[in-house]
């Protein structure tokens, strides 16, 4: 019996496998970040912004991601006695990302402390959080987005902004006006359409002043859970903007239904929902008619969040892949001193930082838009630029990061999964590619003076890399003025995208980034990644980007 038992004990040992990646400064082992974060004017905020990353990177907060996502949200349609309540149950986990993400300011700081720079920290802040779990930062990146939209309506403003960017997290469903904290959603996805939301056939009838009756459905409505949606529907005059809130002044549900909860590829904590609206009382926002002018800036921030979010999900992604390949042993060499393995991690994390640089650009572009006519201009065609680019990018960096795991990295508890998952979708909502490749093209031809914003931000770096003077130039030859044809918008926002990237990199980056960066992506790198040249400074690109 003795020898048997002492046999058992020693079938193998455990070894060469890669310790969690836990107890580190998700903010403050991130360059490319601080770096950015003091260039686009918001360094005052970096003692905070470490805090929360020292949280991100917490083995709480890493529980909170995987709990949130393995116990998925629960539509509950009606309560025990029978009446609707359209409600969805969370698990604790959730509620505790979403708190924290809430009581960082992350879903409205700046529109109630507008000091400059305050939207490059509230995106450095969603960035670094988003790196624990990217899903709630769907219903806090919508309630972020909606005041602009809310101040065109200055008695609603007055009313439901303090609740909206209230820093108190209360996820129970009662009349606006008793919160202490709220929460905003969008619903404009119909069956029929999503790209087209002209197509749109809810219904807006007239009920009693700026009060209007809606009746319609809506196809995905994510974080249904939210106090209020801005919601597009078609009244007498054209699609119009509203705002409905779930409950009514007098503390009856409003007839917002939800009919079930969608079976997503990714993105499982979020709850997204269809819904139906039966004659639900809204307030119009904006002239009737006017519905997509209106909501249109809602769009802008939601945008530039799905930007940050797929930087996010790189930096994550480079994280795990860097910090496995510092401890993973393979032919008796640690795979990050393998030659092959520094070319695939130095073309990630030149991929991440040129991602990360390029949102925290353009977070001070909306910082500064509204005194600074040449900073709106670069706002509106850089977002929909870096929409197009960086959320495309974000699937395949992602995957390449996944495979530097090996089959660890196919296997949930590494947390690459739920990157994959996740990575395509930032590109999809809030307008797919060839949605934002078109939208381009519209600046272009109606707001000439965003480009000459991009033009004069980009001509910064000329006469530092020869690679990237003429990828200026082709560009130059490219956007002459005369209209670029549909069918060739990907192929312009691509190159504009990249010639972006390059010029922050080439001024703001280490010389060994810049280089890199034009080499491989103006002409001598390879489709996939890791195909940099042999003369990369691979080791001096890794040890900047190393997490923790
Ligand atoms: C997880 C998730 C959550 C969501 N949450 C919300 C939400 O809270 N609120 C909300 O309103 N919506 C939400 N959406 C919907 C999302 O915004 C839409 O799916 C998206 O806008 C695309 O619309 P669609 O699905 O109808 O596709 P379509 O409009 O049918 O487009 C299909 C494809 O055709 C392309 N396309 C469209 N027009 C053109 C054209 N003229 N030329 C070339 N190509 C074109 C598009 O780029 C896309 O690739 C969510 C979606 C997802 C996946």
């Amino acid at each position: 019996m003795d020898t048997i038992d002492r046999l058992r004990r020693v079938t193998h040992e455990v070894s060469n496998q890669v310790p969690a990646l836990v107890g580190y400064d998700v903010a403050g082992s991130d360059a490319a970040l601080l770096d950015g974060l003091w260039r686009e004017g918001a360094g005052w905020a970096e003692e905070r912004l470490r805090a929360l990353g020292a949280l991100a990177g917490s083995e709480e907060a890493i529980a909170w991601g995987v709990a949130a996502n393995r116990y998925a949200p629960e539509l509950r349609t009606h309560d025990r006695t029978g009446n609707r309540i359209d409600e969805v149950a969370f698990h604790p986990a959730w509620h505790e990302l979403m708190r924290v993400a809430v009581s960082h300011g992350l879903h409205g700081a700046p529109w109630h402390d507008p000091r400059p720079g305050a939207h490059v920290a509230r995106l450095a802040g969603f960035y670094v959080w988003s790196q624990a779990e990217a899903g709630h930062g769907c219903p806090i990146s919508m309630t972020y987005a909606s005041v602009p939209v809310l101040r065109r309506r200055a008695d609603l403003a007055a009313l439901f902004e303090p609740v909206l960017t209230s820093t108190t997290y209360e996820p129970v469903l009662k009349p606006l006006r008793e919160k202490s904290g709220a929460l905003c959603g969008m619903a404009m996805t119909e069956k029929q359409g999503g790209s087209d939301v002209r197509a749109n056939t809810t219904r807006a009838e007239p009920f009693d002043g700026d009060t209007y009756a809606l009746t319609g459905h809506k196809w995905f409505c994510s974080a249904p859970m939210s106090d209020a949606f801005l919601v597009l529907a078609q009244a007498p005059d054209g699609l119009t903007c509203f705002f409905l809130p779930r409950v009514l002044p007098d503390g009856t549900r409003n007839a917002f239904h939800i009919q079930r909860l969608k079976d997503k590829l990714g993105n499982r904590s979020n709850a997204s929902s269809e819904i139906e609206l039966d004659s639900a009382l809204a307030l119009r926002i904006g002239d009737e008619g006017r519905g997509v002018a209106t909501i249109i800036e809602m769009v802008t921030h939601t945008r530039l969040d799905c930007i940050a979010g797929s930087a996010a999900l790189m930096r994550q992604a480079f994280a795990q892949a860097a910090h496995h390949a510092r401890h993973r042993m393979a032919f008796g060499a640690l795979l990050a001193d393998q030659p092959l393995m520094r070319n695939v991690l130095a073309d990630l994390a030149l991929e991440s930082e040129a991602a990360t640089a390029f949102a925290l650009r353009l977070a001070r572009a909306v910082d500064r838009g509204a005194d600074e006519p040449n900073e709106a201009g670069f706002a509106r065609l850089g977002i929909a630029l870096g929409k197009y680019w960086v959320c495309k990018r974000a699937p395949a960096m992602v995957y390449e990061a996944l495979e530097c795991l090996g089959g660890n990295g196919y296997v949930e508890e590494s947390m690459m999964p739920r990157l994959y998952r996740e990575a395509p979708l930032n590109a999809i909502w809030e307008g797919s590619g060839n949605v934002n490749a078109l939208d381009l093209l519209r600046a272009l031809a109606k707001q000439p003076s965003s480009l000459a914003a991009y033009r004069t931000e980009v001509e910064l770096a000329r006469g530092a890399d020869t690679r990237l003077d003429a990828a200026l130039d082709a560009l130059n030859d490219t956007l002459t003025g005369a209209p670029v044809p549909e069918e060739s918008a990907r192929r312009v926002v691509e190159k504009m995208a990249l010639v972006l990237q390059a010029s922050l990199l080439v001024r703001f980056a280490p010389p060994a980034v810049a280089d890199a960066f034009c080499a491989s992506r103006f002409g001598d790198g390879g489709l996939l990644f890791g195909t940099l040249p042999a003369s990369t400074e691979a080791r001096t690109i890794i040890d900047r980007a190393w997490p923790g």
